[in-house]
């Protein structure tokens, strides 16, 4: 089964081919970092003019780059939601466009869903498993007992880890994505400061990270008005010790409770050193195992996309012409 996958719910206009779910043929992603740099943030307009501009270039590389015919393409799988709906919309036309020109099959796919497929390009996935979906817009914990299936045990009742990083990157002046700077800064840096770790109720496997970031706000203007100046480096290894103790900790627990045959980790702050490495020591010699897909993998892309959508295509799941983004749509 060849699936080729569309995604353009944010800042990267994507379209991958996939074989069997397992096995990528193609692999393209239009990034577009650089236009949204100089506002420090994806400015949804602009997004969506990039993901024009690009998606039948994109598309055509991929197809290239496959060396396959449209008559072996046996579906187009597309990212219907959540995202900005403009995004999503680019890529949402140009499936429903390609699958009635080529009379292929269409396969709506949540773009969550696709985060946690990446990890089936390395490994087949082992249920029941556990995600942690950890990206800038969602921080989950999610429960699968089979495939396609897609159970929220936690998540975040305010900002997404990735959020997070962002806007604490952006107050110690650190262009967007601050993610990945932060991660650079963290490595240089000591834990010298002490920021909460919002656990909430006993049991409870949500996440909070506002009072997190409110507390990297206060520290900084207190020491401000004080004269003094902390390092960036202390700021950010103290803060993504925060981050990743909780993300660590919420995750072994959820695991033991489940009793899960497999975690893995997916979205882009799955790519943050910090967090890889504790979740490595946390899980070594637990006998649970611990999947941890290449950073190319984590940030977003349509080898994902095509990944979920062979699932999704398998069991049936089909979309019609009429088919709508939708910016809030819940994975299930
Ligand atoms: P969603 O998947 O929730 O719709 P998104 O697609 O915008 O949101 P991703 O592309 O999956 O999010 O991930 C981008 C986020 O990952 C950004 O917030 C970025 O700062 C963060 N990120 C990327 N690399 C790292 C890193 N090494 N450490 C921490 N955060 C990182
Ligand atoms: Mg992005
Ligand atoms: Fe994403």
């Amino acid at each position: 089964t060849y699936i080729l996958g569309i995604e353009s719910s944010c800042d990267e206009t994507a379209v991958a081919i996939v074989k069997d779910g397992k096995e990528i043929i193609a692999n393209v992603v239009a990034s577009q970092i650089e236009s949204h740099k100089r506002f420090g943030g994806v400015v949804p307009e602009i997004a969506s003019r990039h993901h024009v501009e690009q998606i039948t270039i994109v598309l055509q590389e991929a197809m290239e780059q496959s060396g396959l015919t449209w008559d072996e393409i046996d579906a187009i799988a597309v990212t219907q939601g959540p995202g900005l709906v403009g995004a999503l919309l680019i890529g949402v036309s140009a499936a429903k466009a390609l699958a009635f020109a080529k009379h292929k099959p269409l396969v709506p796919v949540h773009h969550i869903a696709g985060h946690i497929y990446a990890n089936r390009l390395l490994e087949e996935l082992q249920f029941p498993l556990l995600a942690l979906v950890v990206s800038g817009g969602h921080t989950e914990l999610v429960l699968m007992k089979e495939h396609g299936q897609f159970e929220l045990i936690g998540q975040t009742r305010d900002d997404a880890a990735g959020e997070a990083y962002d806007k604490v990157a952006r107050m110690l002046d650190m262009p967007y994505p601050g993610g990945p700077q932060i991660d650079l800064l963290a490595a240089q840096g000591e834990e010298n400061l002490t920021f909460p770790r919002a656990w909430l109720e006993q049991d409870s496997f949500d996440f909070s990270f506002s009072g997190l970031k409110s507390a990297v706000i206060n520290t900084i203007h207190n020491a401000q008005q004080r004269g003094e100046t902390l390092k960036k480096a202390d700021i950010a290894a103290s803060f993504q010790a925060s981050v990743v103790e909780v993300l660590t900790e919420k995750t072994f627990n959820a695991a033991e409770k489940y009793q899960v045959k497999q975690v893995l980790i997916a979205g882009g702050v799955a790519a943050n050193k910090g967090l890889r490495t504790s979740l490595e020591n946390k899980f070594a010699g637990t006998g649970i195992p611990l999947l941890i897909p290449p950073i190319k993998f984590c940030t977003d892309n349509a080898a994902m996309i095509a990944a979920a959508g062979t699932i999704a295509y398998q069991q049936g799941r089909r979309a019609g012409l009429d088919l709508n983004a939708n910016p809030s749509l819940p994975l299930q």
